[in-house]
């Protein structure tokens, strides 16, 4: 029947770990109660084995006490593991494979195969005193003693490790805990491994060490991770976010004492949780000015201390440090009575010289940006000068030919399909080449720009006087029809043949003539459109026509052509 029993307790911590494995706890949870549950086997059964006489039960009991303690070593080094955070690691293929010796060497001590776990030398004592001394311990019972030495070993290693690493003051305290629990169960491992069994001789009789070791280590773990909270899953988080945060965090209660005070905060200015929070505390480690602003701010809060309230500062904590510090009052569940106040610190520093940076980008990128649009307003000048000179006859300042065959061009077509009318002069400078070699070249120059003045005064601003070419000029008359066309080149010549200019040689007076042929168009045969260049090349051979005709009559004359 006991065998019933024992299965009925078997099947009970089965299904005991079955709903703690299954539900939504902690992996550290988990292993903990593992661990926990590791430890208990050991009292449990050597317990039971003093409540019996039967060497056979007594063994057995033995043996599977010794379970505990083949789990020990495995159980602890999956919670260092997990604890110091090697799970990615250690991976759970390769943690099953290095946990197989201690989960064999748990089902040699069950099993305890041909008493090579253990076994009893004399079976007529079996008083507790001599128990021990009679057992033998074989080769199972060395190997489960190895394994579990190796495995506090490496266990020792990787905290060892761990602690070196820069992780977070909470992790260490976790790892801390974890290692004084090591160092106890080593200890006592190792004072029962010689006090119960190398030199049981010598000492005489048995002394429960392990239990001891097991409940001392137990009974610190518990104590640390209730004082620490070390399995609350919300307060780690909340620790954690508080801690990693770059804000500053303050929280006083109604009385100005800290009551939480974050790492970042700590970086600021040196609090201790306990301490009240009043200006002379920060004032002494502040610069002069920033503990001045601090204090004026805390003023203004004071005078609002029920509004719900949030203020911005900024610190010139030193030369390069800025931070923005907001304050707000924390309500209870009455809402006209704050429970306390939360003052946070956020450093701007880099915000700062990012934007001090971008502005004098922006600067630089503004002074780039006129001497661009100096640069182009200099190249628009030139570009205009250029177009103009394009255009232009560089002596006389007016129009070039080309320019006047382009305008002509279009101007024709336009006026022809319109049906507007308007005139064509041509006119050359009488006996030019007199005056040339007469007063010389320059002379000549001067006379030539003289006339073209003379000539621009007699026109109309819409009318385009251009350089054809040598001493001969043309006129584009827009608008003009043959009327006001020989009213204007009457004009013209007459204007020439009054301005007198001055040689400069002994001051002799000068004035030139000019013949002239005249065209007028105020026939629109749409015809002309089909090619609107030879008509212009036509219009203007009637006009040199004209011009030949004036010379040929005797010069200083206008003789005007129609269009056939
Ligand atoms: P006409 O036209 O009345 O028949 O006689 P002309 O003496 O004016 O005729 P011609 O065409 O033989 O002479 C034109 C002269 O104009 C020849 C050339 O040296 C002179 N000439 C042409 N272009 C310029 C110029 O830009 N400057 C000066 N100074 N002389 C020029
Ligand atoms: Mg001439
Ligand atoms: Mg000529």
């Amino acid at each position: 029947m006991i065998w019933l029993d024992f299965g009925v307790f078997i099947v009970l911590f089965g299904l005991f770990f079955y709903i703690f494995t299954a539900n939504s706890i902690t992996l550290l949870h988990k292993i903990y109660l593992g661990l926990h549950s590791v430890f208990m086997v050991w009292p449990l059964f050597q317990s039971i084995a003093h409540t019996t006489d039967d060497p056979q039960y007594k063994l057995f009991y033995l043996s599977c006490s010794y379970v505990s303690l083949s789990l020990i070593g495995v159980g602890w080094f999956i919670f260092i593991v997990v604890l110091t955070g090697q799970t990615p690691v250690i991976r759970a293929r390769r943690l099953a494979l290095l946990s197989a010796p201690g989960l064999l060497s748990a089902l040699f001590a069950f099993v305890n195969p041909y008493g090579m776990f253990l076994s009893l030398k004399d079976k007529s004592d079996m008083s507790d005193r001599f128990l021990t001394a009679q057992l033998e311990n074989g080769p199972f019972f060395w190997f489960m003693v190895t394994q579990v030495l190796l495995y506090l070993c490496v266990s020792f290693f990787i905290v060892a490790y761990t602690l070196r690493k820069d992780v977070s003051s909470r992790h260490k305290k976790l790892v801390r805990t974890a290692l004084n629990g090591l160092y106890v169960l080593i200890v006592f491992g190792l004072a029962d491994l010689f006090i119960n069994i190398i030199f049981i001789g010598y000492f005489g009789s048995y002394y429960p060490i392990i239990s001891v070791g097991i409940a001392i280590a137990s009974l610190y773990l518990v104590h640390v991770i209730t004082k620490h909270r070390v399995l609350d899953i919300i307060e780690n988080v909340r620790k954690d976010i508080m801690n990693t945060m770059s804000t500053g965090i303050i929280v006083l209660d109604e009385n100005d004492v800290i009551i939480e005070v974050n790492k970042a905060m700590r970086t600021v200015l040196k609090l201790r949780i306990g301490e009240r929070f009043t200006h002379e505390a920060i004032a002494s480690q502040l610069p002069k000015l920033a503990a001045e602003e601090l204090e004026s701010f805390f003023a203004e809060q004071r005078l609002r201390p029920l509004e719900r309230l949030e203020m911005e500062i900024t610190l010139h904590l030193d030369k390069q440090n800025y931070a923005v510090v907001q304050y707000a009052p924390i309500f209870g569940h009455k809402k006209r009575v704050p429970i306390g106040r939360l003052l946070t610190f956020h450093d701007i520093t880099q915000l700062r010289l990012l934007l001090e940076e971008t502005n004098s980008q922006n600067e630089l990128l503004h002074i780039r940006n006129r001497e661009l649009m100096v640069m182009q307003d200099e190249l628009s000048q030139a570009n205009k000068k250029l177009q103009s000179m394009a255009i232009t006859d560089s002596l006389t300042g007016c129009f070039n030919r080309r320019y006047l065959l382009q305008q002509l061009e279009q101007e024709v077509a336009v006026n022809i399909k319109n049906g507007v009318p308007f005139s064509i002069f041509l006119f050359d400078i009488d006996l030019f080449k007199q005056i040339n070699d007469k007063y010389g070249h320059l002379v000549g120059d001067e006379v030539l720009c003289g006339t073209v003045d003379a000539v621009r005064g007699s026109l109309r601003l819409t009318d385009v006087l251009a350089r054809y070419g040598g001493e001969e000029f043309t006129v584009y008359l827009p608008h003009t029809n043959r009327e006001q066309a020989d009213l204007i080149a009457d004009m013209v010549k007459e204007a020439v043949e009054h301005n007198v200019m001055n040689s400069g040689n002994g001051n002799q007076p000068i004035s030139v003539t000019i013949s002239m042929g005249v065209v007028s168009i105020d026939q629109f045969d749409q015809r002309v459109l089909d090619d609107p260049k030879a008509f212009l090349r036509e219009l203007l051979s009637l006009a040199d026509a004209a011009l030949y005709e004036a010379k040929y009559n005797g010069r200083n004359q206008v003789v005007k052509r129609k269009l056939a």
